[in-house]
């Protein structure tokens, strides 16, 4: 938000913030200006370390844990971080994952709804809440939600996980929709899509690997790095995106 001293200091919320593309996200939103909640889920270490990292650089910063699938636990989460910062001003719906390879015809409905419930329900009740702070149709000053998507929503991910390319076309459609309802409410609600990013991620879904391997068949001939993502976040929260909503931006290396 590049805030100035005459302007109130508001705080954006990031989910997932523990590592990866979310701890980028506070990194780059707290040099703009952003009081910062770090939300994480198991890595409390990794959380606080951050934490910690942000105030030694003058920012204002609090670590939250929360399990995003557990609606109270998300309530709970919205109140702590209005008890201890400024006021929100955004929310990064970051937190998500992939499963391992496999082929749809060998998915369970349980894998599916795991994958539904953390990239798509809990971006969804994060951002009511968030509305009910941000949208002037709650007596809120305005704001920004920027949800992290994926390149896998164009490319569909056959044979690795379909499950999570659907997932994140959930989360296209989502920016697209919401961004039109309150529009006229002072809240921006725009998208990133990732495309092969060097986290941990890759890890998770059993090919560690798969930054090394696929890398250079992106056109720029490389993976990205999670602050690469980080910096198209912090615009769009930004007023440099004062009249972007409804985007869908690419950080894919032309993938
Ligand atoms: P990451 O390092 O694995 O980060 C994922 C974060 O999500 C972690 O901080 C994790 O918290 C949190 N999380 C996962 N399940 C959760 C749950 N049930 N409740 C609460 N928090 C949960 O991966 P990343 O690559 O930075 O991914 C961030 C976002 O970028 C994801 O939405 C991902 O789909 C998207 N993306 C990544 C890539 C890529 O190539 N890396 C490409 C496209 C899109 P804890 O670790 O604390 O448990």
């Amino acid at each position: 938000m590049t805030r100035t001293a005459s302007t109130p200091q508001r705080t954006v919320l990031i989910t997932g913030a523990s590592g990866g593309i979310g701890a980028a996200c506070a990194r780059a939103c707290a040099r703009d200006g952003w009081a910062v909640a770090v939300h994480y889920r198991s890595q409390a270490q990794a959380a606080f370390d951050l934490v910690a990292q942000l105030k030694a650089g003058g920012a204002t910063a609090e670590a939250f844990a929360a399990e995003v699938t557990d609606e109270a636990a998300v309530a709970a989460l919205f109140t702590a971080v209005d008890r201890a910062l400024p006021p929100l001003g955004g929310l990064v719906n970051n937190a998500g994952v992939v499963d391992v390879g496999a082929r749809v015809d060998e998915m369970s409905a349980e894998r599916v709804r795991r994958m539904f419930d953390i990239n798509v329900v809990a971006p969804f009740i994060c951002s009511r809440h968030a509305l009910r702070r941000l949208s002037s149709r709650h007596g809120g000053a305005g704001g920004a939600i920027v949800n992290v998507g994926s390149a896998a929503s164009r490319l569909g991910s056959p044979g690795q996980y379909v499950d999570y390319a659907a997932s994140k076309g959930a989360i296209d459609t989502f920016t697209l929709g919401l961004a039109r309802e309150v529009a006229a409410e002072g809240v921006r609600v725009n998208a990133v899509r990732p495309g092969i990013i060097d986290t941990s991620i890759h890890a998770s879904g059993g090919q560690p690997d798969r930054v090394q391997r696929l890398g250079p068949t992106v056109p720029m001939g490389r993976a990205g790095h999670a602050g690469e993502v980080a910096e198209a976040v912090a615009w769009l929260l930004g007023p440099g995106a004062a009249y972007t909503t409804g985007a869908l931006l690419d950080v894919s290396g032309g993938r």
